[in-house]
This record gives structure tokens, sequence and C-alpha cells, in this order.
């Protein structure tokens, strides 16, 4: 055995069959393929970063516990700061919690299609992944989960609502009979939660095993930044921050996230614009034939295609517009992906999408 493969045979099983989380480059003048907030940061939000960002002395750690961040997101979703989770990107959250529940040996409960980052932080540490299938128009079984949860006890359970990438969405009173039926921990992921509010945060109160996730990347505008957030019960969250990094949110992020939280107003009046841009979308897609969009509460719109989701992508992104090609997953088979964008570039998707139909057989 050569020592490169006997160094790889030490990595864990668990690692080495991943594929990595990877996005082929592409050039394409329309960008909505990542579920990106694709409009301008409010002008008041950036000149408050860059005044934040030039007070910053970058040669000193930030304080252990981001509190400025942490206080300004416990007033806007009236949660004790306590009880605040910040990190790097919803998915280092995603991970700290994995890590903080899972093992060999114990089991994870998941939909499919949904999330990937779910599967991976699930399997790297080390947890059996039961997947429970959404229905045939990709609407969430909940009968199903709570059998499979009753069989199978896991130790954590994810919900994504609106799901990503079918958009299929849970509501208040169904998270309510999982969390009733749910002994491990329980996350609904509300990641889009801007564009179409929160089917958990009400009954939070009442269940210390759910955890609320949200992020900055979306309604927020900060993708770049990689900022995310939980919600938890405070005894809860205190042993859950033990297994994430010191630092993990650094001083600039922490400094923008601050400047968007003072001007939350601003961002919700974008996702709101978003929103109308969504619904309109959703409408002209309805038009078109051999096009089956599926509704959305989110800033993207699943849809299929008859003509075969290759074919479509290619065709789009001859035209400069770039999606997300989903088809890999079984149940997407013909699915492709749109991120709402600015109203000039839906109408160039819109375009491109009419010319490649009447292009193909
Ligand atoms: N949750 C969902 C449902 C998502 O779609 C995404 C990003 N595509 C994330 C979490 C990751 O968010 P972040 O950028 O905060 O890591």
């Amino acid at each position: 055995m050569s020592l490169v493969e006997s160094v790889l045979s030490r990595l864990r099983p668990e690692v080495r069959s991943l594929h990595p989380y990877l996005l082929k480059p592409r050039a394409a003048s329309v960008k909505l393929d990542q579920n990106e907030n694709t409009a301008d940061l409010p002008e008041p939000i950036q000149r408050a970063i860059q005044d934040s960002l030039s007070r910053l002395s970058l040669n000193r750690y930030p304080p252990t516990v981001a509190s400025e961040l942490k206080q300004a997101l416990g007033r806007q979703n009236d949660w004790p700061e306590e009880g605040v989770l910040v990190g790097n990107g919803s998915n280092e959250l995603l991970q700290m919690l994995a890590l903080s529940t899972l093992e060999s040996g114990r089991k994870v409960v998941l939909p499919t299609p949904t999330f990937v980052v779910y599967s991976y932080v699930s399997r790297i540490a080390g947890a059996e992944l039961i997947e429970v299938p959404l229905g045939e128009d990709h609407s969430y079984d909940v009968g199903a989960f709570l059998e499979v949860m009753s069989r199978e006890q896991p130790s954590l359970v994810f919900l994504c609502s609106p799901n990503n990438p079918t958009g299929s969405t849970v509501s208040t009173e169904e998270v309510e009979r999982v969390a009733e039926n749910c002994r491990g921990m329980l996350v609904v992921d509300e990641a889009y939660f801007e564009f179409g509010g929160s089917v958990s945060r009400e009954i939070l109160p009442r269940y210390p095993q759910l955890v609320v996730s949200r992020t900055f990347s979306k309604g927020m505008g900060l993708a770049g930044l990689r900022i995310g957030y939980m919600l938890a019960h405070p005894e809860i969250a205190t042993e859950l921050t033990k297994a994430q990094m010191p630092f993990s949110l650094n001083s600039f992020s922490r400094a923008a996230a601050l400047a968007v939280c003072e001007h939350y107003p601003l961002v919700r009046a974008q996702a709101e614009r978003i929103v109308r841009e969504r619904d309109a979308l959703l409408e002209r897609l309805r038009e078109l034939p051999g096009i089956r969009p599926y509704p959305s509460q989110a800033n993207f719109i699943l849809f299929d295609c008859q003509a075969g989701s290759s074919r479509v992508f290619e065709g789009l992104l001859a035209r400069g517009v770039l999606v997300r090609d989903v088809s890999a997953h079984p149940r997407l088979s013909q699915s492709l992906r749109v991120t709402v964008g600015r109203p000039e570039e839906n109408e160039m998707f819109l375009r491109a999408l009419r010319e490649t139909l009447e292009e193909l057989p």
C-alpha cells in the first residue's frame, strides 16, 4: 500500500463517500441559480456598513460573544438574546447542530428532495439518514413523517419551509404535530422567511426541542458575508454553542449584519417587492405550454419542463441565463429552479425560455 493510500484509508469512510459541494462556474449575464437576493442593498445600509467597517480594529479578535448582534436579532424576533445563535452562515450552524446531536448509531429524519447540506452535515457526523419522500406534487406528507419518527426515534429531524428546491411548505399546526412527537431535536429551516413568514416562531416557547434556522443570505441580502442565525431555548442554545468554533463570525460580518438589523424595515420592503415579482413570474410561467411551475413562498420557483430539463437548461444558458438544474434528484428529473431576479432579469429569463421552447421539437 502506498503512503497516500495508507493515509486515505485513515480518513473516515463517511467523509470519503461524499461528493464535494461544488458549483461549476459558468459565465452568464443573468445569474438566477443560487437563490441570492438579486436586488442591491439599500443605500442607507451600504453607507452604514462602510461607516462601521472603517471603525474596526482588524488586528484584534472580535468579542467571543457577538452580543450586539444577538441583542438586535433578539429584539427583531421577540426572543431572549441568550437563545440566539449566530454563525458563519446557517450552514455552519446546521453543522454545529448535527455535531451536537448525532454520532454513529443515531438517526436523522429529513424530507427528500431537500437542501443538500442536511445530508452532508448528518453524514459527516456519522449518523444514519432516513429520508421521507415528499408527495407527488412535492407537498409534505406529515403523516409519513410521524410514522417514520415513531419507528426510528431520530435524534434530529429537519423540516425546511419553504423547502429548497421544491418550495413546499408546512403549516404551524403541522410543525406542532411533528414537535409533539419529537423526542430529539427538531430544526425548522426558515432560510426564506422574509418572503413568506414564519411557521415555527409562534410555537417556539412551547417546545424546547425546536430550533428555528434563518440566514442573512437571502432576504437580508448578505450571502457573500456568510451569516446565519438560530433561535432556540436559552438552555439548549448554551449547550449547542459549545460545538461551534470561537470567532466563527468575523468582525466584518458582525458589523454588516448589525447594520442590516438596524435598517430591517428597508430589507422587509425589498423582500415585499421580490414577492410581488415572484407572484407575477409564477403567473407568466403558468401560461407557457409544457412548463409546470410549483407554488412558492420563497424567492425561487421550481418548474417542470416537458421538453426535458437539460435541454431547456442549455437553451437558457446559450441565451445568457443561468438557472439551477436540479434534475439529478430522481424525483425532479424534469425540473429546473429559477431565482426571482430584478424585473428586467425576469423578462430576459422569460424571453429566453420562450425562445428555447419554440426551438425544441
Ligand atoms: N437553508 C436553506 C434551505 C438554503 O436554501 C440555504 C442556501 N441555499 C441555506 C440554508 C444556507 O444558508 P447560508 O448561506 O446561511 O449558509
